[in-house]
């Protein structure tokens, strides 16, 4: 199934807009075990791809991709700024010139949660983002029907899986024992990112 670029400007607007619209919460959350400023930072960063999504989307996808993740890079500031931006240039650099299908994406997304592990020299299992895009990769990467729904499913129970978590990457390691009992606010982005799209996958698979 071929992933046209009025499809792509859908899904990424409605990322964009479901974090913007989440960004409370997840300042909320960076209270808890950081340092408060995700929510602002997603924010700015996800109104800059909106301001850009003419542009964005006039360009073929892997280019687009990459953009998106540059626009990140350059204004989510902290740590997921370039670990976001890092998830979108390598997938865009996965998919190269190659004409965008649902069967790229996949693959696609595995180098982007690569990308993010090598940046962040993390791996699951730390309380990041990394704990809800592993899952969410594992459920793609596997297919089969009601996929959107399983992706869903699967980024909230992960999501949630991370409050007992002890965190040992960025700063919410800081807190040592004291950041068990809080969801990663990082990891809730990826969440709520990954329910905006999966409405999208159910069309297209
Ligand atoms: P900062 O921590 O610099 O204030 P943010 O608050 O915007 O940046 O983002 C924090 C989130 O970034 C964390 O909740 C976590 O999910 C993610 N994160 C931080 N460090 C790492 C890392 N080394 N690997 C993966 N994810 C990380
Ligand atoms: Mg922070």
């Amino acid at each position: 199934m071929p992933l046209d670029s009025t499809t792509l400007r859908s899904m990424t607007a409605a990322a964009a807009q479901r974090v913007i619209e989440n960004a409370d919460e997840l300042t909320l959350l960076d209270q808890a075990v950081g340092d408060g400023d995700h929510g602002i930072n997603m924010k700015r960063g996800c109104a800059e791809v909106l301001s850009q999504l003419d542009g964005i989307s006039a360009k073929p996808t892997g280019e687009a991709l990459k953009a998106v993740g540059m626009a990140l890079v350059m204004k989510v500031g902290g740590a997921s700024g370039p670990l976001y931006g890092s998830l979108l240039m390598a997938m865009g650099k996965a998919i190269g010139d190659q004409p965008a299908t649902f069967a790229l994406l996949p693959e696609a997304f595995a180098a982007g949660v690569e990308a993010v592990a090598a940046r962040g020299k993390s791996t699951e299992g730390e309380k990041t983002m990394l704990d809800v895009l592993g899952p969410a990769l594992r459920v793609l990467r596997a297919g089969g029907p009601d996929l959107g729904a399983r992706l869903r499913e699967t980024a909230s129970s992960a999501a949630t899986a991370t409050i007992p978590m002890l965190a040992t990457k960025g700063r919410a390691s800081y807190l040592g024992e004291r950041s068990i009992g809080h969801m990663d606010p990082g990891a809730r982005s990826s969440q709520i990112i990954i329910e905006a799209l999966s409405h999208f996958l159910e069309e297209l698979t």
